[in-house]
């Protein structure tokens, strides 16, 4: 039996797992669905000090499709003197900008472009202007694909530097970012290109769950009081709810209904 399957977040219609991420029926996104196996603290408590330490709880089927760059397991760090001018006994930072590209988007980049290497996918890329561009590229290279970053012409150049240090195509789109959004996902689309951020985007969102696991984890398994999350587009903060939720389906975790975000 597969670990996952696909559903539509809207009609609930289930799909098996393959390169798709629309439902036929109603054009709602899907959502990547798990038979979560049985797991426990011990589990994970002698692993690899990435995020791949969740196996069990990420959407690839077979190990050998990993591709990591050894991003994960970030420090989470006591901030004694923040928090005693705030007046928090506890307050903690999660630095996930020691990332090997320096931002979080290691977490979903990584799981989209493993993902593309199980489904036999030849090349990768991302509709990006920065961090994401970066994480796609670095594990392209890591895993052997061509990587196409799709962006506005008029980019600071500064911006994509990092992305094409890496071996990256740079795919300059006269238009906003957009206007680089859709033509990413129409040539994704049309070429059988993962597209990390779009077409790949049901399983790109789980890597970002796992922030979740790993504060969970560095609290010695514990529900954190509040949680204060920057907020771009809002996929991350709906990852790590989602996160958490899962270490209490999996019996990880205690009630979270109490924790604020
Ligand atoms: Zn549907």
């Amino acid at each position: 039996m597969a670990r996952t399957s696909l559903q539509c977040r809207e009609c609930k219609k289930e799909y098996e797992t393959a390169f798709k991420y629309i439902c036929d029926d109603c054009f709602g996104p899907l959502d990547v669905k798990y038979n979560f196996p049985t797991v426990s603290k011990d589990t994970f408590s002698n692993r690899e000090h990435t995020y791949w330490r969740y196996f069990e709880l990420l959407p690839i089927e077979n190990k050998s499709n990993i591709i990591s760059i050894d991003a994960g397991m970030t420090p989470l760090t006591k901030a004694e003197n923040l928090g005693k001018k705030l007046g928090l006994n506890n307050l903690y930072i999660k630095n996930d900008s020691v990332n090997p590209t320096f931002s979080f988007k290691d977490r979903p980049a990584g799981v989209a472009i493993s993902k593309a290497k199980e489904f036999g996918l030849s090349a990768v890329g991302c509709a990006s202007t920065g961090n994401l561009a970066s994480a796609t590229a670095a594990h392209a290279a890591k895993g052997g694909f061509p990587c196409h970053v799709f962006a506005p012409s008029d980019i600071e150049m500064a911006k994509i530097a990092q992305a094409l240090s890496y071996g990256a195509n740079y795919v300059a789109v006269d238009g906003t970012y957009d206007d680089a959004n859709r033509i990413a996902a129409q040539i994704g689309d049309s070429k059988g290109i993962g597209i990390v951020n779009i077409n790949m985007r049901s399983h790109y969102v789980e890597g970002s769950k796992t922030l979740a696991y790993e504060v969970a984890e560095q609290l010695d398994w514990s529900v954190p009081d509040q949680l204060i999350v920057p907020v771009g587009s809002g996929a991350m903060l709906n990852a790590i709810c989602k996160g958490f939720e899962e270490l209490q389906t999996v019996s990880l975790l205690n009630d979270v209904s109490n924790m604020h975000m």
